[in-house]
């Protein structure tokens, strides 16, 4: 462990935490501050950037162009500020990391799982990735959890183990630090996970929230048990019956985050569970829609424009995450001036898409699908799109009930839609499988995505709204 960097950390988070009593005022003058910092700097050294934003110097955030995953991985030394960073000897690294291991040894190395096929590679130096512990630390400190170094907590963390993951790579530097801890792969059998749950003991569990679910239906059955202070999910949607579950299990002691491999910690949930907090001082956050323009709290946006204010090594300037999330119409009472988030419905690349009876193609949003199978008695569910129509995957069915009243519900909710109902099958299955990263999305198309893509260029259709 390198006792300087907890250090840094703490002493960033004595700095941060005035910041939960600053006025809006406040904020949005530090915000155009820090935004300031970061495009001088990135239009110094940047040649990608230099290019990318030729002409618009002074111009407003919002008239910028938005940078994809796809540009950013293709003009990648480019648009990096250290010439001597390579992406092909970045990958090297990447192949070998076991541990806490820098790049050029000074940078820390993180990279998305790729579900959609393109994984990125994000760059951390020193102070960056202080800031990237320090949003993870006040996420947990937001949930009542206090880190410093006289009270180290008892964690768990189900999750990935893959060594190039932010949670696996966050773990790696803070690892005695965090101490005691233990970390199990999500892919493991729920009997392995519960069992060595039970011996250990968390005052801190941490999961994705699929997993979360079925470790909280496990608490209910009696076959796990444990108390823990905070029980902490991120990375995947959190639905209300998944919610309900693991308050009834622990409590309301449920705190979700929401976190992306490009800033760290950018969403957390308060002790008012109202939403989720963006944490605004460090990333500047746009909800727009599929054109790019600004979407009002209230409304569901396409994706979200993420703007990393200390990123300096890999500057990220209206850098695009396809997750679609609505900001809150109410504040939250703990006085925080950072915007709310009140629910994420998963990424446009959940919205499946089905020839329509009036038009081309109908856009179904994984909330039509959520509020049916969420209300099942089952453990876990997953709704896959394939060729030939619609496969419903149900896990740990507890007493009974009927395959074919779900068909009917379902196939009804697609008519609803205006889509030509598919033929729809139900499969009971011993667990729902998960992505070589761990997670077991609620809604998975096996169609190309090409295709999907295509379709929703062809027909111009919109999104429909879900609710
Ligand atoms: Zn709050």
């Amino acid at each position: 462990m390198d006792i300087q960097i907890v250090l840094s950390v703490l002493a960033e988070m004595r700095r941060l935490r005035p910041r939960d009593h600053w006025t809006r005022q406040q904020l949005e003058a530090h915000q155009a501050d820090a935004l300031r910092d970061l495009r001088g700097y990135a239009y110094a050294h940047s040649p990608f950037y230099q290019q990318f934003h030729q002409g618009l110097y002074n111009a407003p955030l919002h008239e910028l162009p938005v940078l994809t995953k796809e540009m950013l991985m293709e003009h990648f030394n480019e648009l990096v500020t250290d010439r001597a960073i390579r992406l092909e000897e970045v990958k090297t690294h990447m192949s070998n990391l076991t541990g806490d291991e820098r790049f050029l040894g000074r940078y820390w190395v993180n990279a998305t799982s790729g579900s959609s096929g393109h994984p990125g590679v994000f760059l951390f130096n020193r102070a960056e990735w202080i800031t990237v512990l320090t949003s993870f630390a006040r996420a947990c400190e937001w949930g009542g959890v206090r880190v410093d170094l006289t009270h180290r907590i008892k964690t768990a963390t189900v999750a990935s183990t893959a060594a190039f993951h932010m949670s696996t790579r966050v773990n790696a530097t803070a690892h005695s630090w965090w101490m005691p801890e233990i970390r199990l792969a999500a892919s493991e059998p729920v009997e392995i996970i519960v069992e060595r749950l039970n011996a250990w003991q968390p005052e801190v569990l941490i999961a994705y929230a699929s997993m979360m679910r079925i470790l909280a239906d496990e608490q209910l059955a009696g076959r796990l048990q444990i108390r823990p202070r905070a029980v902490f999910t991120s990375s995947e949607v959190l639905t209300e019956e998944t919610r309900r579950r693991i308050v009834q299990a622990w409590g309301e002691r449920l705190f979700n985050q929401y976190a992306a491999t490009e800033s760290g910690s950018l969403a957390a949930e308060c002790d008012h569970h109202r939403g989720m907090h963006l944490m605004e001082d460090l990333v500047i956050i746009e909800v727009v829609d599929q054109d790019n323009r600004p979407v009002p709290p209230g409304v569901y946006g396409d994706k979200l424009l993420i703007t990393v204010l200390g990123s300096r090594t890999q500057p990220l300037i209206r850098y695009e995450l396809d997750d679609s999330v609505r900001l809150a119409t109410t504040p939250c009472p703990s006085g925080h001036p950072f915007a709310l988030i009140d629910a994420i419905q998963g990424r446009v690349e959940d919205v499946l898409t089905f020839p329509g009876v009036a038009e081309g193609v109908v856009h179904v949003h994984p909330l039509v699908f959520s509020r049916i199978m969420d209300t099942l008695p089952v453990s876990g569910w997953q709704v896959i799109q394939e060729a030939g129509g619609l496969r419903v995957l149900l896990s740990g069915v507890r007493g009974e009930f009927e395959d074919g009243t779900l068909l009917g519900t379902l196939r009804q909710a697609l008519a609803e839609q205006g889509a030509k109902v598919p033929r729809v099958e139900v499969q009971r299955v011993a667990s729902i499988p998960k992505t070589a990263a761990g997670k077991a999305p609620l809604i998975k198309s096996n169609l190309s995505h090409s295709s999907l893509l295509s379709d929703t260029l062809d027909s111009g259709v919109r999104v429909q709204e879900a609710l």
